[in-house]
């Protein structure tokens, strides 16, 4: 099964929104073994939409579409279409009840704006999907050639749950062959870069990607190793990503944190509740957003104590006990004053691990011998010490992203011994 997606929207084209709807679609149809073949996004402009429609439904006989199905003027999708299948608008009468329903239950008085009643326009022949998430009903439209369209709202909340309760079943009902998927199985890594990476894969005996592609998914976080398998049916899909997944983390070894989505934070915070330990964070450069890593991490409390902010060199010293001699002789950015932080933190709050960060996130502030990105991260796990000083890429927001995520990779290193 192959299909196509068509976004709709002057704010797509002049790059205000950017098209999650696509995203999204296109990885929820993935894996359901639909393949979409290309994504296309137009402006509000009747021809337009009606002649990206009709180009997609030439090649693939299925479009859906997100977008342009509100009560406004620029809200051109159900029209263009309409005529594009030659049919007609008529009013339906369940779509003004249920608009009727929703108007009062919302406690307004009074009439429904006309523009609202034109959401009740359909067109001739169309089946409704229902929405239960706000007002504008999306539309199926089938020609006698088996070929259709399918209209969802562009509002991301709406388009979703239309798709889930509505239009994904009855896709799955118009489709008959879908005993192949298209399923991925991520392995993320940290502290390592890519292409010291794919050295460490090819170097592997014997590595077969059993037919997966295998995509490096580099950022702030580290780099991301995606396996997708296609046109598999579900359990070999899932015995080969199995399989090479396991490869791939042997050949990344200590670099490996974690799989899918999971957060070097919900690892940090794991490795501490098996050691039985508490922490305690300090903060310069990155003013909080460690300990908002850790914290955004649902039932961290128990081993997540808290931290302090010490941006400037009074709370350093004050706050945390960082010595004048040490600031004056190595700078507040240095190893020095990183690890005195990190024992300051620890003794402060009474934590058994205190990690701490200072550095230049710039723009400003760099000097040839500590240039913006300049981060030195030191955790102190009950007295055994470890820090590092390095050069973070990017600008002011990414500096700050990534030193976060380097003191996390840090702390469990430590913890594990492996720093
Ligand atoms: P519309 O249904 O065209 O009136 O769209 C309503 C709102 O949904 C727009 O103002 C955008 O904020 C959002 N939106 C529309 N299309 C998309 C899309 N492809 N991806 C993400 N958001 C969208
Ligand atoms: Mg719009």
């Amino acid at each position: 099964m192959h299909l196509e997606l068509l976004t709709i929207g002057d704010e797509l084209l002049l790059g205000f929104t950017v098209d999650t709807n696509g995203a999204w679609l296109a990885r929820e149809l993935a894996a359901h073994g639909i393949m979409v073949t290309r994504r296309t996004s137009v402006s509000d402009d009747a021809a337009e939409i009606a002649a990206a429609v009709e180009a997609a439904l030439a090649r693939t006989g299925a479009v859906i579409t997100t977008g342009g199905l509100g009560p406004t003027s620029d809200d051109l999708t159900k029209p263009a279409i309409a005529k594009l299948f030659g049919r007609a608008m008529h009013e339906d009468a369940r779509v003004v009840e249920s608009l009727h329903q929703r108007w009062t239950s919302l406690g307004r008085r009074g009439e429904i704006p006309r523009s609202n009643l034109q959401q009740a326009l359909i067109p001739d022949g169309a089946e409704i999907l229902a929405n239960g998430h706000g007002t504008a009903p999306g539309i199926w439209l089938e020609d006698d050639r088996g070929r259709w369209a399918a209209m969802l709202p562009g509002v991301p909340r709406e388009m979703r749950g239309m798709f889930a309760d509505a239009l994904l079943p009855r896709i799955l009902r118009h489709v008959t062959n879908t005993q192949t998927v298209v399923r991925s199985h991520t392995v993320r890594t940290t502290g390592i870069a890519e292409s010291a990476l794919s050295d460490r894969i090819r170097a592997l005996p014997a590595f077969d990607l059993e037919g997966l592609s295998l995509a490096y998914l580099p950022g702030w976080e580290g780099v991301d190793l995606r396996l997708t398998a296609r046109r598999l049916d579900a359990a070999e899909a899932d015995a080969r990503l199995a399989r090479v997944a396991a490869s791939l983390r042997a050949a990344a070894g200590k670099h490996v944190y974690g799989e899918g989505s999971e957060d070097l934070a919900g690892a940090v915070l794991a490795d501490l509740r098996t050691a039985g330990k508490r922490i305690a964070v300090a903060e310069s450069c990155t003013g909080g957003l460690l300990g908002a890593r850790l914290t955004a991490i649902p039932g961290a409390s128990d081993v997540m104590l808290g931290g302090i902010i010490a941006y400037h060199n009074d709370v350093k010293q004050h706050a945390l006990g960082v010595r004048a001699e040490t600031l004056q002789a190595h700078g507040a950015v240095s190893e020095e004053a990183a690890r005195e932080m990190a024992a300051g933190v620890r003794r402060a709050l009474g934590a058994e691990v205190g990690v701490a960060i200072t550095g230049i996130a710039g723009p400003d502030g760099g000097t040839p011998e500590k240039p913006v990105g300049t981060v030195c991260i030191a955790a102190d796990d009950a007295g055994i010490v470890e820090s590092f000083r390095a050069i973070m890429i990017g600008d002011r927001q990414e500096i700050r992203q990534r030193s976060a995520q380097s003191a996390l990779s840090l702390v469990r290193r430590l913890l594990r011994r492996e720093a």
